[in-house]
């Protein structure tokens, strides 16, 4: 999950790193009224993507009617396609230098890496191409960590000048501190400032935090943005179910993620040749699936409005397919009697343990929903087809 500065500006300030006083603002009064707090203030679009400098989502405000100005100038922006609804208000730098650090987990060696670089402020991809020799990478040994002498290591490397060596050796520290404690993938200061008077700075922050880890933070929890979340990624998070939504018409269940990613491929594929429908969602009901969570599954895919038809495939290994087809019938029974009436056909392949005895059952059962087609190519086929009539 990625953070806005904000709150990565909370958190830094709650490791002890050095950062200016702040506010978030959702609205030009809110604005004004930690101005007239903090006096003169940048005010700065809170998107989470970089480059909002350039773009003109950070300005500077003598005063608060100034800020209020700017920050109805930047709130309601479009920054690469994402709308700003709230600015925070940050202290003045006096900035002489901008400089860059950060760790962040480096998946293709295995281990976790400083960047470091004397020439911040501007992205430090475009550092590494145009000046490489000014990027510092330190690989960190996880069981190590940065203690005082790995920072030393980290300021030599990236040639920080002395008489900022110190400050910037205890930030390392105090970073490396943070990265550990909240379980982050990254953690990035551009610019890490020097001013005017010699004092260090982390003017800005970049966080991601490792949603693998959030049962260990329940404080994390209020840091999601609920305003983008989807209601039925929300709906399906509440029921325990591995749902994904998508942009297209076909519903999709299936059980094993792998299962459903290649399901995901040849419905985009199928529906190519039904006036371009797509997978609507991806949702792994796991092996074991019951007939709850098939129901709860089918009630989530069925109640997103851009779903024409359902897509069931099921592969039984442990769970064989009797029990899913079982599991089925009762879940269209279990949804009536919720008072959700099912309109929408669905498609359902059955193979593997038991499927000769699974597709007994569905005949068995006759509903008129419910269609059964034994190929996987020939599933995706028909609910391609059948969403594209019911578009
Ligand atoms: P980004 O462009 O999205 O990375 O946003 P930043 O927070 O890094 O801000 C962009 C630039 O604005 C920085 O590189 C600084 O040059 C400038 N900036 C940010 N905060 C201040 C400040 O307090 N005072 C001054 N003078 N400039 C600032
Ligand atoms: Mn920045």
């Amino acid at each position: 999950m990625d953070l806005f500065e904000y709150q990565g500006r909370d958190l830094f300030e709650r490791h002890g790193l050095p950062v200016l006083g702040g506010g978030v603002a959702e609205t030009p009064q809110e604005a004004r009224a930690i101005a007239e707090r903090l006096g003169r203030v940048v005010v700065k679009a809170q998107v989470k993507v970089g480059g909002r400098g350039k773009a003109g989502g950070v300005k500077l405000a003598a005063d608060a009617d100034e800020a209020q100005a700017r920050a109805s100038d930047i709130l309601g922006m479009d920054i690469k396609g994402h709308t700003v609804h709230k600015v925070m208000l940050a202290e003045t730098a006096d900035i002489a230098d901008e400089y860059y650090f950060s760790y962040l987990l480096d998946r293709a060696n295995r281990t976790f890496l400083c960047i470091a670089s004397v020439a911040g402020g501007m992205e430090i991809e475009q550092v590494a191409e145009e000046q490489p020799d000014k990027v510092a990478k330190i690989a960190i040994d996880a069981n190590k960590g940065v203690d005082a002498a790995k920072a030393r290591e980290i300021v030599a490397a990236a040639q920080f000048p002395a008489e900022v060596a110190d400050q910037v050796a205890d930030i390392a520290v105090k970073l490396w501190q943070t990265f550990v404690a909240e379980d982050a993938t990254l953690v990035e200061v551009n610019p890490l400032a020097k001013t005017g008077n010699g004092k260090v700075l982390c003017l800005d922050a970049k966080i991601t935090l490792d949603e693998n880890a959030s049962f260990r933070h329940p404080d994390h929890e209020a840091l999601v943005d609920q305003s983008a979340v989807d209601p039925l990624e929300q709906a399906a998070k509440a029921k325990d179910l591995n749902y994904v939504k998508l942009d297209g018409e076909v519903g999709i269940i299936g059980n094993g993620a792998g299962l459903v990613m290649s399901t995901l491929d040849v419905v985009a594929y199928a529906g190519e040749r039904h006036g371009g429908v797509k997978p609507a969602n991806f949702l792994d009901i796991g092996g074991g699936a019951s007939a709850a969570v098939m129901a709860n599954g089918l009630e989530i895919v069925l109640s997103d409005p851009s779903v024409k038809s359902v897509f069931v495939n099921v592969f039984g290994g442990i769970t064989a397919c009797d029990e899913v087809a079982n599991g089925i019938v009762q879940a269209l029974a279990l949804l009536e009697q919720r008072g959700e009436r099912v309109t929408k056909p669905l498609v359902v392949r059955l193979d593997g343990n038991n499927a000769e005895a699974g597709r007994a059952i569905l005949d068995g059962a006759n509903n008129p929903l419910v269609q059964r087609v034994d190929t996987m190519d020939g599933a995706a086929e028909r609910a391609a087809e059948l969403a594209a009539a019911g578009v």
